[in-house]
C-alpha cells in the first residue's frame, strides 16, 4: 500500500504527531509541506503461519512498515507483544524517522511488529516466528534498503536467526542487513546498552545547564533500557529509589543498590529479591515523589488519568511514545520538563548506525570508541535541540520535532518531492 491510509487511519496513526506537527509551525515554512509526513511511504502486512511445539499451527499477523527514506534506508525495530497493531507500528516508524533526523544519522525511518505473546513462546517457537518474518518481508528488506533491530521481547539472538534466514534465502554475507546482532555476527560493541548510556548522557547534560546536582529517581521498566539506565545512574551517584517491571516495583527512600539488583535480576528475573524494600505498583512509581522519571516500558503510561498525579519535575522518555499528546499539553502548562523520547532515547539507533558503519566496512571498533563517539552524536543533538527550543521558547519536545522535522523536509526537497 503506498501512501494511501485513508483519513481516519491518518489522524489515528499520529495523535502525537499530527497534534505537534499543527502547532510547530504555525504560518511558517513547514506549512503545506508536512502532508508528506502524514503517512508512511509503505506498508506490509502479513498473517505469518508457524508450526508450534505441539504440531498445531498458529497464524500471527505482522508489519513491516518504511515511513520515510528521504534521508536514507529506513531504520527500526521489531517487536513481538500481543498489543501489536498496524496503527501502532506506524506511529513508531513516525517517531524513527524523525529520531534518525534528530540526532542527524543517515537513515529514515520503519518500524516492524509480530503480534504474538511473547511470553507464552518456546525458544524454538520464537526461531521459527523471526525466520518466517524474514521469508516474508526479506524482499523489501537490506543494508540499503531497510535495516530493522531489536525491540521489546526481541533480542540480539533473534536478531541473528534473523540475519540467517536472510542468508539462507539470499546467499550472500550481508550482517548490515539487521543491527543489535550478537558480537560473534558482526554486532557492535556498546549496541546492547547504548540506548540507556545515550539517555544517561542527555538527562546529565540537562543536569549541568540547568545547575542540578545528584538526583533521585524512578524507573518504569527493568528490560534492556530500564535496567541498564538505571545502572549508569546509579553508577553516576544519582539515587535510583524505585524500579519496576510488568509484574509490579520496588521501593526504597534511601535509593536501591542497582548493581546488586542487576546481578540478582539477571538470575530469577525477580524485583523482590532486593531486602528491605518496599513493593510497589506500577501507578505508585509513576506517582512518586521524584525528581526525575523515567519511563522505560511501554506506550500510553503517562495520560490525562494519572497526568495530574505525576510528581517528578523532569521525564526522561526512554520508551517510545510514553506520553500522550493529551497528557503531553498538561505537562507542559505545569513546567514539567519532558526530554522526548525522539532525544532520549536516540542512542540506540545511533550506535546501530555505528555497527552498520562497521559491518560495511567489515572494520571494527573497540568499545571505548563506540561510546565516544556516542556521546558525541548525543551531545550535538541536546546542544541543537537545546538551542531550539530556547530560541523559539518551545518545550524539548516541540524543538526536537522541529529539528528532526526540517531535516526530513530538506531531504525531501532537496529530492524534487515538496
Ligand atoms: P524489554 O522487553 O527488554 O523491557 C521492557 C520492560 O518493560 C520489562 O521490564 C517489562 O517487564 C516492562 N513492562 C512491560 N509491560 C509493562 C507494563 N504494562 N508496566 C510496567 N512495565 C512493563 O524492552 P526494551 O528494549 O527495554 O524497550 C523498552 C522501551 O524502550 C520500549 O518502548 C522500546 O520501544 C524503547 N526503546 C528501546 C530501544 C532498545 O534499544 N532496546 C531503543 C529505543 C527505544
Amino acid at each position: 500500500m503506498d501512501r494511501d491510509l485513508g483519513n481516519n487511519n491518518v489522524e489515528m496513526l499520529c495523535k502525537t504527531c499530527s497534534k505537534q506537527l499543527d502547532k510547530i509551525e504555525n504560518g511558517g515554512s513547514f506549512i503545506g509541506k508536512k502532508d508528506i509526513l502524514k503517512s508512511p511511504k509503505k506498508v506490509l502486512t502479513a498473517n505469518i503461519p508457524v508450526k508450534m511445539d505441539d504440531g498445531s499451527t498458529e497464524i500471527f499477523p505482522a508489519f513491516r512498515i518504511q515511513y520515510n527514506d528521504a534521508r536514507g534506508p529506513t531504520k527500526g525495530g521489531i517487536r513481538f507483544h500481543h498489543t501489536v497493531s498496524q496503527t501502532e507500528v506506524e506511529k513508531m516508524a513516525f517517531l524513527m524517522s524523525i529520531k534518525c533526523a534528530v540526532v542527524d544519522i543517515p537513515f529514515g525511518g520503519g518500524k516492524g511488529g509480530v503480534k504474538a505473546d511473547a511470553s507464552k513462546l518456546s525458544e524454538t517457537e520464537k526461531e521459527r516466528l523471526s525466520r518466517s518474518y524474514i521469508k516474508e518481508f526479506h524482499e523489501f528488506i537490506g543494508p540499503e534498503k531497510d535495516i530493522p533491530a531489536p525491540d521489546i521481547n526481541t533480542n540480539e539472538q533473534v536478531m541473528g536467526w534473523m540475519m540467517d534466514e536472510y542468508q539462507k534465502i539470499n546467499g550472500d554475507y550481508e550482517p548490515g542487513i539487521i543491527t543489535g546482532k550478537p558480537l560473534s555476527l558482526g554486532g557492535s560493541k556498546g549496541r546492547s546498552y547504548a540506548t540507556s548510556l545515550g539517555g544517561s548522557i542527555v538527562l546529565e547534560q540537562y543536569l549541568e545547564k540547568e545547575n542540578k546536582g545528584k538526583v533521585s529517581v524512578a524507573v518504569q521498566g527493568f528490560g534492556n533500557v530500564g535496567s541498564y539506565l538505571a545502572k549508569f545512574l546509579h553508577e553516576k551517584g544519582h539515587k535510583v529509589v524505585a524500579v519496576s517491571d510488568a509484574k509490579g516495583g520496588i521501593y526504597d527512600s534511601n535509593g536501591i543498590d542497582i548493581t546488586e539488583l542487576f546481578e540478582k535480576y539477571g538470575k530469577d528475573g525477580d524485583l523482590t529479591i532486593m531486602d528491605g524494600v518496599e513493593e510497589i505498583t506500577n501507578k505508585d512509581l509513576l506517582e512518586l515523589d521524584v525528581d526525575v522519571l523515567v519511563p522505560a516500558a511501554i506506550e500510553d503510561q503517562i495520560t490525562t488519568d494519572n497526568v495530574e498525579d505525576i510528581k517528578a519535575d523532569i521525564i526522561l522518555e526512554m520508551a517510545n511514545g510514553p506520553t500522550t499528546p493529551e497528557a503531553d499539553e498538561v505537562l507542559e502548562q505545569d513546567y514539567t520538563t519532558v526530554i522526548p523520547d525522539i532525544l532520549a532515547n536516540a542512542g540506540g539507533v545511533t550506535v546501530s548506525y555505528f555497527e552498520w558503519l562497521q559491518n560495511l566496512s567489515h572494520e571494527y571498533w573497540t568499545e571505548n570508541e563506540v561510546n565516544k563517539k556516542l556521546e558525541k552524536y548525543m551531545k550535538k543533538a541536546f546542544k541543537q535541540v537545546i538551542e531550539i527550543s530556547e530560541e523559539r521558547g518551545v518545550s524539548l519536545r516541540k524543538a526536537a520535532y522541529i529539528t528532526g522535522i526540517k531535516r526530513v523536509l530538506e531531504a525531501e526537497k532537496m529530492r524534487g518531492n515538496l
